[in-house]
C-alpha cells in the first residue's frame, strides 16, 4: 500500500462523459483524497508538485457498492474473513459492501454490529468501507424482533433477515414499520419457506431432467407480491433481494407504475446462467435463489434494461471446498461473486449503466456516500482493462473460497488498478504505481 499522494493525476481515462455520445479520454486530478478536476484529455495543467500516471485509455469507473455480501465474518472465517474478502472486494473494483447479518454470532445487537465495523476499519483502515446490514429477528428466527434502534445506532445502514425468509406476515409487517422509525430500509429475502421446503433446484425441466427437488419460481413471486402489497399499504420502502424470475420482474413493474416504493436487486448469475447448468449436478451452480430457466434470464436483463430491476449485488456467498464438495443435496447454496462480476456485466451492460447499477443507485437507495467525479466527491475509481482475459482459479482469486459457477473459465476484462481516499489500494502494474513526473 501507498501512502497517499496529496496531488495526482490520471491521464488519458476512458470515459462516457454526460452528453457525449462516444467515449472519450479524459485526466483526472485528485487533491487530497478528493476529487478535483475531471476534464478532456490534454486541457489540465498538472500543478507542479504532482504525480503523473498514465491510464493508457483503460475504462475509468468510480469504486463500486455491493450492497449485498456474505464476509462470514464473525463465525466462518474458513469461508471468508475480513482480510480475504475486502481484499476480493476491492480487487473485484468495489469500495464499499454491505455485509449481510447470517454470521455467528447473527448480527442482531449492537456488540455484533461494532464488531463488524471496528474490525474492517482495523484490517483495510483506507477501505473498502464495510456497511453491516442488521438482523431482522433476533438469531434470523423470525420470531422476535431485532432491536434495530440498537443496530442503527451502532452503525448497521439496513435489515435484513438474508438467508432465511419471513414467513410470519404481521411480524414483517411490524419490522417494515419498525425499521422505517430508525430510517432503515428492510432488504427481503423473498422466497415462501413452505413452497418446496429443501428445494435444490428450479422446478421444472431442470428438477424433471436430474430427479432433484424442485422450487418452483411462484416460491419467490409470492413472497415480492406480498411485499409489494405491504409496501403499498404502509406506504413505506422495502428493497426485493435477488430477484430471479420472470414473475416476480412483472409484479415489480406493476408496482412502479402504480407508484409503490419498492426497489429490487438481481445478480450477475441470474442474469448469464439458466438450469440446464444442473444438468451435470455440479454443485457450483447450487445458489438461492435457484438458477432458473433461460426465459427467466431473458426477463431479468429486460428488467435491468428498462430500471424495474433498479441494482446489480453479488450475493458473494464464500463455501470452503470441502463443503461443496459434496452430494448435491447436501452442498450448500450460493457463489462467490465479487472479483467476477465487473467483467461479467461489463459484456452486457453500457458503462453508463452499469455505473447506475453499481453505484450511483445502491448509494442513492441506501444512502450511502459515493464518487460522482464532481470537485469534492471522495477519490474511490479503479480503471477497467476490457482487453485483459484472465482465468477464475486459485491464482487469480482472492477470495478464501472458489465456489464460483465461472471456475476454470476465462473473464474477459480486468481491474488494473484501484484507488479509494485518493490512496493506491493495489496495482497490477508498476506504470500505474510509481510516481512518474512528466
Ligand atoms: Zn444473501
Amino acid at each position: 500500500m501507498h501512502e497517499p499522494d496529496s496531488k495526482f493525476m490520471l491521464r488519458n481515462c476512458l470515459r462516457k462523459h454526460k452528453n457525449d455520445s462516444a467515449e472519450n479520454l479524459y485526466d483526472l486530478l485528485v487533491v487530497e483524497g478528493k476529487i478535483a478536476e475531471l476534464a478532456p484529455a490534454g486541457a489540465l495543467t498538472p500543478p507542479r508538485e504532482a504525480a503523473v500516471y498514465d491510464a493508457g485509455g483503460r475504462q475509468l469507473f468510480p469504486s463500486f457498492i455491493d450492497a449485498h455480501v456474505h464476509l462470514r465474518d464473525p463465525g466462518f472465517e474458513y469461508k471468508e474473513d475480513m482480510q480475504s474478502g475486502l481484499c476480493a472486494a476491492v480487487h473485484g473494483g468495489f469500495g464499499a459492501v454491505m455485509a449481510m447479518a447470517n454470521t455467528n454470532p447473527v448480527n442482531d445487537k449492537g456488540a455484533v454490529t461494532g464488531f463488524i465495523r471496528e474490525k474492517a476499519a482495523r484490517i483495510c483502515p483506507r477501505g473498502p468501507r464495510v456497511y453491516p446490514v442488521g438482523a431482522l429477528s433476533v438469531g434470523l428466527m423470525g420470531e422476535e424482533l431485532a432491536p434495530m434502534g440498537e443496530l442503527a445506532e451502532a452503525g448497521a445502514v439496513a435489515i435484513s433477515n438474508d438467508g432465511r425468509p419471513v414467513q410470519n406476515n404481521e411480524l414483517f409487517r411490524r419490522a417494515v414499520e419498525y425499521a422505517a422509525s430508525f430510517g432503515l430500509k428492510v432488504i427481503d429475502h423473498c422466497e415462501d419457506a413452505d413452497i418446496a421446503h429443501n428445494w435444490q433446484i428450479n422446478e421444472g425441466g431442470g428438477s424433471l431432467h436430474t430427479g432433484l427437488k424442485g422450487q418452483p419460481s411462484v416460491g419467490e413471486a409470492v413472497q415480492v407480491a406480498r411485499d409489494i402489497l405491504f409496501a403499498e399499504y404502509l406506504n413505506l420502502p422495502i428493497h426485493l433481494a435477488h430477484i430471479s424470475c420472470r414473475q416476480s420482474t412483472d409484479l415489480i413493474r406493476w408496482a412502479k407504475v402504480r407508484g409503490v416504493p419498492v426497489t429490487a436487486e438481481t445478480c450477475p448469475h441470474y442474469l448469464l446462467l439458466d438450469d440446464a447448468k444442473l444438468h451435470s449436478y455440479n454443485t457450483n451452480f447450487k445458489v438461492s435463489p435457484p438458477l432458473r430457466t433461460s426465459a427467466d434470464v431473458a426477463a431479468l436483463v429486460q428488467a435491468v434494461q428498462d430500471g424495474t430491476i433498479d441494482i446489480l449485488v453479488t450475493d458473494h456467498a464464500p463455501h470452503a471446498a470441502y463443503e461443496k464438495d459434496t452430494p448435491f443435496d447436501e452442498s450448500p447454496r450460493g457463489f462467490i461473486g465479487l472479483e467476477t462480476a465487473v467483467p461479467l456485466t461489463s459484456a452486457l451492460f453500457s458503462a453508463e449503466l452499469l455505473e447506475e447499477l453499481w453505484c450511483k443507485k445502491p448509494a442513492e437507495i441506501f444512502k450511502l456516500p459515493r464518487n460522482n467525479f464532481a470537485p469534492g466527491d471522495p477519490a474511490d475509481f479503479f480503471l477497467f482493462d476490457l482487453e485483459t482475459p484472465w482465468v477464475v482459479n486459485r491464482d487469480n482469486i482472492h477470495s478464501k473460497s472458489l465456489n464460483s459457477p465461472w471456475l476454470g473459465q476465462t473473464m474477459q476484462g480486468k481491474i488494473v488498478a484501484h484507488w479509494l481516499g485518493g490512496t493506491q489500494i493495489f496495482s497490477c502494474e508498476d506504470s500505474l504505481c510509481l510516481p512518474k513526473p512528466l
